[in-house]
């Protein structure tokens, strides 16, 4: 029998901190790295807890109730993540997401929220802010969110069948309860919603058909359901190839049922593959994070809990921002260095991964996991 092997190693403390560069020059707003790739999005996770247990991402046997998660004075406080957030803004970032862990189980979320919203890009545009949740205690608090300028939200869902979703959370947790937040969300005018599954073969690919019913008849197309390929991030959840359907066999299935059309991309740097409806019902989208890796236009930075930098999903070092937060180091200083450690960025790793072993031991023990780094 396969055994699969879960290493309790820790990995929060894989950073180094940056040198803040002598000569300084103030941002333009036009970054790029060595690949010319711009920085326009940045991925903030506000805590590393979570109340579900997804075995793809954190699995009960490793985040019980022995696991330490950071203490309050390791996470940056919300007027850090705002000084940070508007260095980051200053440099190009367009786009602010707020995840986790659960980002709604951070007290008083819709306070960092109101301080991002009042955030301007250089050319004075507000940002695109929007925040992953799994949906559990959206319902009641969308209004607050809405109210203090969350423009969007995406939910993870990744099956409609109740006893398919508690299986899959591991916390027992309802299907309706999310369902009823996705409508709460539409009902204050959080859209469009984008509804992300996670896909396992074998585990909730029979999902696919009533997910795609669901969200086609439902809320009259406010609510846009991407499929994404489970993806070997983190060291803990054992992924395996064979666990992975790849994005041409979902839309396959689809197209048995509804006719699909693809359509093109909304913008540079955009994840997922959209596809509409022929009869007008809508759209979905397809991530293909593992069978057709879309490096080449990743314009994604991601700061963890504690305020670490990560250039990709799958780094396995982070650049210590925190440290020069509550250091003696001016915003210029800080931009500065922000500005060194992307134009250094060359990370392409979902690129090189079919050309690379797949990671064993000690190599795979160096993984970010994903509730650290966030979503
Ligand atoms: N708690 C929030 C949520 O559920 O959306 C935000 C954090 S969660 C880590 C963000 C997303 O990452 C979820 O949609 C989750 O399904 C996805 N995810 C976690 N591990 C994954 C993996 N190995 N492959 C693909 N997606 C994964």
């Amino acid at each position: 029998m396969a055994e699969t092997v879960i290493p309790l190693a820790d990995f929060r403390y894989s950073a180094t901190v940056p040198s803040v560069p002598l000569a300084l020059s103030a941002p333009t707003g036009l970054l790029s790295d060595r690949l010319d790739r711009p920085l326009r999005d940045l991925r903030i996770s506000v805590t590393d807890r979570c109340n579900f247990r997804c075995s793809y991402c954190m699995p009960k046997e490793v985040f019980d109730r022995h696991y330490s998660f950071l203490p309050q004075q390791s996470l940056l406080s919300f007027e850090e993540i705002t000084r940070v957030a508007r260095l980051f803004v200053a440099h190009g970032v367009q786009k602010i997401r707020l995840t986790g862990g659960e980002p709604l189980l951070r007290k008083r979320i819709e306070v960092l929220i109101g301080q991002l919203s009042a955030l301007r890009t250089p050319a004075g545009e507000p940002l695109d802010l929007t925040l992953t949740t799994n949906g559990s205690l959206l319902a009641r608090q969308a209004q607050a969110l809405k109210d203090n300028g969350l423009q969007r939200v995406t939910v993870s869902l990744d099956a409609l069948d109740d006893a398919i979703f508690r299986r899959m959370n591991d916390a027992d947790f309802p299907v309706a309860n999310v369902l009823a937040g996705i409508d709460e969300a539409a009902r204050v005018g959080l859209g469009a919603i984008k509804v992300n599954m996670v896909l396992q073969r074998g585990v909730n690919d029979d999902q696919i058909v009533p997910m795609a019913r669901h969200f086609r008849d439902h809320l009259g197309g406010a609510a846009i359901l991407r499929f994404i390929e489970y993806m070997d991030v983190g060291a803990t959840n054992g992924w395996r190839m064979d666990q992975v359907l790849p994005s041409a066999q979902v839309i396959a299935r689809l197209q048995e049922h509804f006719p699909l059309e693809p359509v093109g991309a909304n913008r540079l740097g955009e994840t997922a593959a959209r596809w509409r409806y022929a009869d007008g019902a809508g759209e979905i989208g397809v991530i293909s994070s593992v069978t057709e890796a879309f490096c080449q236009d990743c314009n994604r930075a991601r700061l963890s809990t504690e305020g670490k930098l990560f250039l990709c999903l799958f780094a396995h070092q982070g650049h210590d921002l925190r440290t020069l937060l509550r250091g003696p180091f001016s915003d210029e200083q800080i931009a500065g260095t922000i500005g060194l450690i992307w134009q250094g960025r060359d990370d392409r790793y979902s690129e090189l991964r079919s050309g690379m072993a797949a990671p064993t031991g000690s190599d795979s023990t160096r993984r970010v996991e994903m509730h650290y780094i966030g979503g």
